[in-house]
């Protein structure tokens, strides 16, 4: 799938949002290293706080699918203008994205400099090594 129509499966997410609040209907689209398309759109709340952007559903939607890294993210409105990810959403997509990975054309990392990672966690990529009660303790916490 070309960027070009990647941008236009964000835009068809972004027409499917529940935005009443803000009136800002957005839709994300990713594709990932192995080649599926992936969206998202945004979920508002009347409590505003509950809001979920795209890149939320659009990060829930890779997860259910089996995971994986995203190689480009395209983040629209339903008019199909570039939308730049939130702060959080830029922390969302980091923690799935490939190397190189791209938000509108622009590297991630360039818009997430100095980015928090698992490497910055004390026990590094595999969060669950070292923990005191064991490698499941964290499936078994409420
Ligand atoms: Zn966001």
């Amino acid at each position: 799938m070309s960027s070009v129509e990647l941008r236009g499966a964000a835009v068809k997410a972004a027409r499917r949002a529940y935005a009443p609040y803000s009136h800002l209907s957005v839709g994300a689209a990713g594709r990932t290293t192995d080649g599926r398309v992936l969206t998202g759109c945004n979920v508002e709340n009347a409590s505003y706080g509950l809001t979920l952007c795209a890149e939320c559903g659009l990060v829930s939607a890779l997860t259910l699918s089996g995971g994986g890294r995203f190689a480009e993210v395209a983040c629209v409105s339903g008019s199909g203008e570039d939308l730049t990810p939130c702060g959080r959403c830029r922390q969302l997509l980091w923690e799935h994205a490939a190397e190189g990975c791209t938000v509108n054309g622009t590297r991630l990392d360039a818009l997430l400099p100095q980015a928090f990672g698992r490497q910055d966690l004390p026990y590094g990529t595999d969060a669950r090594q070292g923990m005191p009660y064991g490698s499941d303790a964290r499936q078994e916490l409420p």
